[in-house]
């Protein structure tokens, strides 16, 4: 535990950040303008460290922090009135409770959707050209290009799942590189429509004309294995897959099996279905006991990042502006629905 003490003038709110990383801790403290006094803890809010929340009138939690019903019963009972997440999603919050035991909830709904379009173009760049690869050989000593041949995206037609913040932000870039787009939204926005080189199209045409194919819409029942079998089946022999979304939208067991037919040339994951077990932690110690992942791992065309998208200077700006906005609100009087950015269960 390490506290950031306001000022004595200031002495106000007592914030417990859950779920910390150094890198969250620095940027936290340098934009913390209001002197709240936060206090860091590495360990997640679960129903064996809830009792750290004594004292603190605010949580700033994060997505792997657990708020279950009986967490939200005990941190209430201990003082606690503001779940301040940290995050967009809150499918980690029981929101009913929070209600039965006055606790308002707000989040942090959208931050640089530049940070996610440019982490997918990366990584259409680094497998295109097998940069990895490269690097790699080329510290070896081989200077050889056997096996790096690769492809321009100029001229490439590009399918992007998802036209909201994230998925526009790509294609701007994508129509910088000179691709032809084919998307694909239960919205057409009407912008991206009118361009000449943009067509909405529906998903059959998308996997079957797309070279590149990556996507940006949220993990729903309706979206979850949207990639699998069948799907992969439609695509073009060679396609590139790129997922920097959600692990869920893809099968991993068909994208495996894809991989290994050829069907898909390459792919590019910053998220993956299991990877609350592994990713943000370092396991370079232990075993990787998760064999699909192992697998994954195993490809020289498979790129994985442990989702690490969000991750810029930038994007963990507005994380921490948002969150201290939310914060500031709340210092103001204002309670559950009336947060800006707050979420309860009678808003869903
Ligand atoms: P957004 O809400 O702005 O856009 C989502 C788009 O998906 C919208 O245009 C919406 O109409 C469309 N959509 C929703 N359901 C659909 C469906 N069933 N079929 C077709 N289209 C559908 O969201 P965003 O800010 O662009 O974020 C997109 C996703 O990126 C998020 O849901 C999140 O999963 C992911 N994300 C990943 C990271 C990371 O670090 N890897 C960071 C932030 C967000």
């Amino acid at each position: 535990m390490k506290g950031q003490d306001a000022p004595e003038s200031l002495q106000a709110l007592r914030v417990a950040v859950f779920d910390t990383k150094p890198y969250l801790e620095q940027i936290l403290a340098e934009r913390n303008r209001q002197g709240l006094a936060l206090t860091f803890f590495e360990h997640r809010l679960t129903r064996d460290t809830a009792m750290s929340a004594e004292g603190f009138q605010v949580l700033c939690a994060f997505v792997s922090d657990v708020l279950d019903a009986a967490v939200v019963e005990r941190v209430s009972a201990l003082g606690v009135e503001l779940v301040a997440l940290r995050c967009a999603g809150y499918n980690n919050v029981d929101l009913a409770a929070c209600e039965k035991h006055g606790l308002s909830v707000a989040r942090v709904p959208a931050y640089s959707p530049h940070s996610v379009a440019e982490h997918s173009i990366a990584l259409m760049l680094a497998l295109n050209r097998r940069i990895a690869r490269a690097h790699n050989r080329v510290r070896e000593g081989n200077f050889s290009l056997d096996g790096l041949l690769g492809f321009e995206l100029h001229g490439k037609t590009a399918g992007v799942v998802g036209t909201g913040r994230i998925g526009r932000c790509t294609v701007d870039i994508l129509l910088g590189f000179g691709c032809r787009i084919l998307a694909y939204d239960k919205v057409q926005h009407e912008d991206l429509a009118g361009r000449a080189e943009v067509e909405y199209v529906d998903l059959d045409r998308l996997f079957r004309e797309s070279d590149v194919i990556s996507l940006y819409v949220p993990l729903l029942p309706e979206t979850y294995h949207l990639i699998n079998a069948d799907t992969i089946a439609k695509m073009k022999p060679g396609v590139m897959v790129i997922n920097t979304s959600r692990g869920g939208l893809v099968d991993t067991t068909a994208l495996i099996e894809g991989l290994k037919s050829g069907r898909i040339g390459s792919a590019g994951l910053d998220v993956y279905e299991e990877e609350s077990e592994y990713f943000f932690e370092d396991f370079s110690d232990a075993i990787i006991t998760d064999d699909l992942l192992a697998r994954l791992l195993t490809f020289n065309n498979v790129l994985v990042t442990s989702h690490q998208a969000f991750f810029t200077r930038e994007a963990l700006a507005n994380i921490a502006d948002t969150t201290f906005e939310n914060i500031r609100e709340f210092q103001e009087g204002k309670r559950g629905p009336e947060l800006t950015n707050g979420v309860c269960a009678k808003c869903e």
